[in-house]
């Protein structure tokens, strides 16, 4: 009897939404709905449904195994604008919730790896690749320490760097008593790729491996020397006859190294392509075509 009253209380009819409180409305928001099913399927498309760091796909039904993760977390818009003023994130690029290029796949516990601060993934400035950096020295994470994260730098879908320096200055914090330990080089990537052309970075297994972007003096110079190398916590072990090692430092204690790299980030593929597809076309042919000129550098004439 009382269940019934209960029950016939429950629908609540079109007219009543009127009478509801401040904040109870119905909203049905179309922008939001396609903003957000942009950001997952532009985040899988480009990772695949499988987890960046280990490989693992997402299985079908409930609970798939694998997630997409923000990279710098979903309600901080205000960072967010502050570093497309500092023009780390393009000017033109979406919210911080909705921008594909914030978003990684990740399996269930390295979701929970990189949530919980002990992991970050540094962009490699003279190679232009991903590196997996174990700052924690989590036991479990260790075989991913200085391996290539599975992330095409030329897609243009592909994360900013900026998201992930965040991330890493926080993991720096959690972790104050760990400093930067050298991992060898050539570098391999952190898991097998299944499919060769994936990721713009499947050469690396091959004999072409020491020649990725590393034989710079200039990049060497700030990842193995002084520079890159001042929060080192002393030399490399010495293990093999011409082994080399990298040694990644505090970016913000070498502003000439973060400013060269923000000049670089300005330059690759998923830059222009956040500031074309976030630009509205509501200014005379003209502006239009001087915005355009102005954010591709290419000029008709
Ligand atoms: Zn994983």
């Amino acid at each position: 009897m009382s269940t019934e009253a209960a029950l016939r209380l429950l629908p609540i009819q079109p007219h009543e939404f009127d009478s509801l409180l401040a904040g109870f409305e119905y909203e049905h928001d179309i922008s939001e709905v396609s903003n957000t099913t942009a950001f997952d399927t532009r985040v899988d498309a480009r990772d695949l449904r499988s987890c960046v760091v280990c490989g693992k796909k997402a299985v079908g039904g409930l609970h798939p195994g694998v997630k997409r993760a923000h990279i710098i977390g979903r309600t901080e818009d205000v960072l967010w604008d502050f570093l497309k003023r500092r023009g780390h994130v393009p000017h033109f690029a979406k919210s911080v919730v909705h921008e594909p290029r914030n978003g990684i796949n990740l399996c269930v516990a390295h979701h929970d790896d990189f949530d919980g601060y002990r992991f970050f993934i540094r962009w490699i400035p003279p190679a232009q690749l991903f590196v997996f950096i174990n700052f924690s020295q989590t036991q479990d994470l260790e075989r991913f320490h200085g391996k290539v994260v599975i992330l095409d730098p030329k897609h243009k879908h592909s994360p900013f760097p900026a998201s992930f320096l965040i991330q890493e200055m926080r993991t720096r914090g959690f972790h104050p008593w760990c400093t930067d330990r050298p991992f060898p080089r050539p570098l391999s990537t952190s898991y097998t790729v299944d499919d060769p052309g994936r990721g713009g970075v499947a050469d690396l297994g091959g004999d072409s491996e020491t020649e990725v972007g590393f034989g710079g003096s200039g990049g060497m110079g700030r990842l193995g020397g002084s520079d890159g190398a001042a929060s080192s916590s002393g030399e490399p072990p010495s293990t093999g006859i011409n082994q080399e090692y990298l040694v990644l430092g505090n970016p913000f204690q070498d502003p000439e190294l973060l400013e060269s790299m923000r000049r670089e980030w300005q330059q690759l593929p998923n830059w222009k392509s956040a500031n074309i597809e976030g630009l509205t076309w509501e200014g005379t042919a003209e502006e239009n075509a001087r915005r355009y000129i102005d954010l591709v550098g290419v000029s008709s004439h």
